[in-house]
């Protein structure tokens, strides 16, 4: 399993339980990413999830090739529900 790194899932864990901040992100992918701080593998990453991995955690997680668990971790990291893009 490939570990990715924890700002990824946090950003990710952020745009799945904020709508507003999710379409921001399926709007302008480059224009968000570029301000979290992630590497361009990391924000090539995120920024080519297809629109409707984002219909489950499970699929996400697919999508983001993590285990399931370990992306729910960082959607209960406080960074990931309270920062907005
Ligand atoms: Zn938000």
């Amino acid at each position: 399993m490939t570990t990715l790194n924890e700002r990824v899932l946090i950003v990710a864990g952020h745009a799945w339980q904020c709508l507003a901040c999710r379409s921001k992100l399926l709007a302008d992918p480059d224009g968000v990413l570029t301000q979290q701080g992630l590497s361009p593998e990391e924000r090539q990453l995120l920024s080519q999830i297809e629109p409707g991995a984002w219909a489950t955690v499970t699929s996400l997680a697919e999508a983001l090739g993590v285990a399931r668990c370990d992306l729910e971790e960082a959607m209960r990291h406080p960074r990931s529900r309270l920062r907005h893009f």
